[in-house]
């Protein structure tokens, strides 16, 4: 005969092994799904090929994605050589080098400083108030005093170079930025002559996954040459010139930092990923709303986003030709140009 007792007993002992099972399975399951995307670094521009190798050392002995996007933009942000970065940027227009820069890691935590002057590597600036402060972004003189307190040396970032290409735009004082200055692979390829006093912008945004699977990413510039003294770009801003979600991917940008910040552009793109578009497509979707919103702007600038998921896919997209990014992993370095453009 059904004893009800029995029943409801053996269902309620049936049905928390059942809970059991399959909490072990849920325990299993996403072990077996989520299987880490192997260590990857990526960078914008032709110089990410040095900054990916010096990031690939960290993340090739098993270092934090963090340690690598730092270390990976130190490269750029120390060359004397690379007018858009660190050491030898181009000043703005009253003759100041003023860097722009932001880190965020896998927590979710960031930190930045800009128009700080006077220091090489503004990236660590920025980690150290991520670290150290109950803040995320520092600007000025602020930064400055902040920086030369935790032992940061005060140095002159205006190389010989620089002045000279400074005093010469003076000359005439147009403010005319040149788009892709430093894709070397796009000058071969349509080797139209620069005018000498116009120079470009470009920043290095970096992104990384570590052997653990997470991610971070860090992005440092010297900002757009000769702009007025006091002008931020997207670069150190969160959200736009980079954006970190750890469950979701990470994307930068480079190129008119105002049109980025306009439209929030890197949590744009992660935002686009999360709803399950592939990196290059996401950087392409953020990419048309700056053109939808201002057409005939877009045909005279560059912007370009470079995204990478937690798988460890990476994409970009830009308005121009031109733009360039390099992606480090355990079988390669390579410089890419993404597949398509806008215009
Ligand atoms: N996004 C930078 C800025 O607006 C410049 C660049 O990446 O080209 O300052």
């Amino acid at each position: 005969m059904f004893n009800r007792r029995k029943f409801i007993k053996a269902s309620a002992l049936s049905a928390s092994l059942f809970a059991v099972d399959r909490q072990q399975a849920l325990a299993i399951l996403p072990r077996a799904q989520e299987t880490a995307a192997p260590p990857i670094v990526i960078s914008t521009w032709d110089f990410g090929i040095a900054a990916n190798q010096a990031a690939w050392k960290v993340l090739s002995s098993g270092g934090r994605a963090l340690d690598a996007v730092e270390k990976g933009v130190h490269v750029p942000e120390a060359d004397p050589k690379n007018q858009s970065v660190g050491y030898g940027g181009l000043p703005d227009r009253d003759g100041h080098v003023t860097l722009d820069a932001c880190i965020m890691d896998e927590l979710g935590n960031c930190g930045s400083v800009a128009g700080l002057e006077h220091i090489i590597h503004p990236i660590s600036v920025a980690r150290l108030v991520m670290e150290k402060t109950p803040h995320v972004m520092l600007v000025g003189d602020g930064a400055l005093q902040f920086a030369l307190e935790n032992g940061f040396k005060k140095e002159n970032l205006l190389t010989k170079e620089s002045e000279k290409a400074w005093k010469e735009w003076l000359k005439t004082a147009k403010y005319a930025p040149v788009m892709n200055i430093e894709n070397k692979l796009y000058e071969k390829a349509s080797p139209t002559k620069l005018p000498g006093n116009q120079y470009n912008h470009d920043t290095i945004g970096m992104l990384a996954i570590d052997s653990k699977g997470n991610l971070s990413g860090a992005c440092t510039t010297s900002g757009m040459a000769y702009k007025l003294h006091g002008r931020v770009g997207d670069s150190p801003i969160i959200g736009a010139g980079l954006y970190v979600d750890n469950e979701i991917g990470g994307a930068t940008s480079t190129g008119v930092g105002e049109e980025v910040i306009r439209n929030v552009g890197s949590f744009l793109v992660v935002e686009l990923m999360r709803q399950g578009y592939p990196p290059e497509e996401a950087c392409k979707e953020a990419v048309m709303r700056i053109i939808k919103k201002k057409p005939n702007t877009a045909k005279e600038i560059q912007v370009g986003f470079l995204a990478l998921n937690k798988k460890g896919e990476y994409g970009a997209y830009a308005i121009q030709k031109g733009f360039s990014y390099a992606v480090c992993n355990s079988e390669k370095n390579d410089l890419l140009i993404p597949g398509k453009s806008y215009y």
